[in-house]
């Protein structure tokens, strides 16, 4: 998320310019800067979550090539081409996750969670992996967010997903940016008529259609409903509605759904064109869409997936769930001029001359830590000028001071770093003279909480 120069995917390795190291393609490191970030979009999402019910899960990172094609479908586009995949040792396919939710059914069912009170509603915060074409939010490692509610079928559960997706993105400071489309794609029996009326409806317009979607017309042709091509936009509009298709049951589950949104106060976009790029959805399906650039900037999208547990070996469980991607997050909260807090910047950077010095600092290094102050020590062999110059890089309000001299006399220098002033201390009236400068309610004093032994 550093920048966007990582995206061109001519070169496998850098030219002659820069460092002989550098990421693939589309991967980038998280520098501090950008974790600020990531650590304050898991804190809300960990909140809003834990508040809701929902228990934190970790799938791996890689699974068995089959759960990915098993649950995504052999047709959808991250299934015949994004995926990361390899052969282990004893040439097994593996596949890095390029989603979640496939790998949370797997665990749902080997750790047999229909044993426990249901439904059962996790989240995670994971990165995943898609051989995409790199370019502006879209990346080959990216993260997301994300929420499954696992063994109850009932609108009310998909509209508290939205609705939780709403609270978060609302946290974050971006929920105004974003429009909630909706759409309902039915059962798979009504979804099987509706494919074959919308193959009969293309059937000798092909010529017209882009290349992707000639090929997707006997694969997969929902997806061409939301193919952003301008021909095949033009196409795409006059085609038979879904909506036309659906069943009684589908029906009423979403006008259900609609029914508690507006109890709620959410708006939506009833989009008859959505659709969802996989196989496993059935019914509710939605995304965020930014307001002003429309569905290719979406920001994350979930819908209901009643066959995948049954697909996946189970017995019939239906679910619903929700993703967001957190660099797209990121790049919409910077460009809604987002900024977040957070408590990285130090209290005092301490400044020493000669062996003595140090013998003195590093206690009391160790003991401001201990009381909440952030402390760095230039422990090295810089002059003091040189170490004051590192100080004002660091950004540290406070210096303490201590040379030859102040070890001789017992005390040390205190100086304020915005205006130079300096003030002399005995040494060991330092750490809460320290104190009451930064203020007790400034100190870092966060507790994990107290350990339990059993
Ligand atoms: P999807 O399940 O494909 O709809 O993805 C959900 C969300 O994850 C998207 O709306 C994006 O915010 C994010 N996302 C998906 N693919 C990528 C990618 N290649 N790079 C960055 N973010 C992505």
């Amino acid at each position: 998320m550093a920048d966007d120069t990582n995206l061109a995917d001519d070169q496998e390795s850098p030219g002659s310019m820069g460092p002989p190291y550098q990421t693939p393609k589309g991967v980038h490191d998280i520098l501090p800067a950008d974790h600020e970030y990531y650590t304050y979009i898991k804190k809300v999402v960990r909140h809003r979550l834990r508040q809701a019910g929902f228990r934190r899960i970790s799938t791996p990172i890689f699974e068995f090539t089959n759960v990915f094609t098993r649950s995504l479908g052999e047709t959808t586009d991250i299934v015949s081409k994004e995926m990361y995949t390899f052969q282990d040792r004893k040439g097994r396919s593996l596949t890095l996750k390029p989603e979640s939710t496939a790998g949370v059914v797997r665990a749902y069912l080997q750790n047999n969670m229909q044993a426990l009170a249901q439904p059962v509603q996790l989240y995670y915060i994971e990165p995943h992996f898609r051989y995409d074409r790199p370019q502006k939010g879209r990346y080959r490692q990216f993260w997301q967010f994300g929420m499954e509610v696992i063994g109850e079928s009932d609108p009310a559960l998909d509209a508290q997903v939205i609705q939780l997706a709403i609270r978060i993105l609302k946290d974050l400071g971006i929920a105004d940016l974003f429009t909630l489309q909706l759409n309902s794609i039915g059962t798979p029996e009504s979804r099987k008529k509706y494919i074959a009326a919308l193959q009969d409806y293309y059937f000798g317009k092909e010529r017209h259609l882009c290349e992707n979607c000639r090929a997707r017309l006997g694969t997969n042709p929902l997806r061409l409903l939301d193919c952003k091509e301008e021909d095949c936009v033009v196409l795409a509009k006059l085609a038979p509605s879904l909506a036309q298709y659906l069943d009684e049951e589908s029906k009423e589950f979403h006008a259900d759904l609609k029914e508690f949104l507006d109890e709620m106060g959410i708006k939506y976009v009833e989009n008859s064109r959505l659709v969802r790029g996989l196989d496993y959805y059935s019914k509710t399906v939605f995304e965020f869409w930014d307001a002003s650039l429309g569905a290719q900037n979406a920001i994350g999208g979930g819908g209901r997936y009643d066959g995948l547990v049954e697909l996946m070996g189970g017995n019939p469980t239906p679910a619903v769930g929700f993703a967001a991607g957190i660099e797209r997050i990121i790049a919409n909260m910077k460009r809604a001029k987002v900024r977040v807090p957070h408590k990285d910047e130090l209290h005092v950077f301490v400044a020493q001359l000669g062996k003595e010095a140090k013998k003195k600092c590093l206690p009391l290094i160790m003991e401001m830590r201990e009381r909440g102050i952030k402390t760095v020590g230039a422990l090295g062999k810089g002059s003091i000028g040189t170490q004051l110059k590192i100080a004002d890089k660091f950004g540290a309000p406070w210096t303490i001071i201590m040379g030859l001299t102040e070890v001789r006399e017992g005390v040390a220098i205190i100086r304020d770093m915005s205006v130079g002033t300096q003030i002399k201390v005995k040494f060991e009236d330092t750490l809460e003279k320290m104190i009451e400068l930064i203020g007790e309610e400034n100190l870092d004093n966060y507790s994990p909480g107290e350990l339990l032994y059993s």
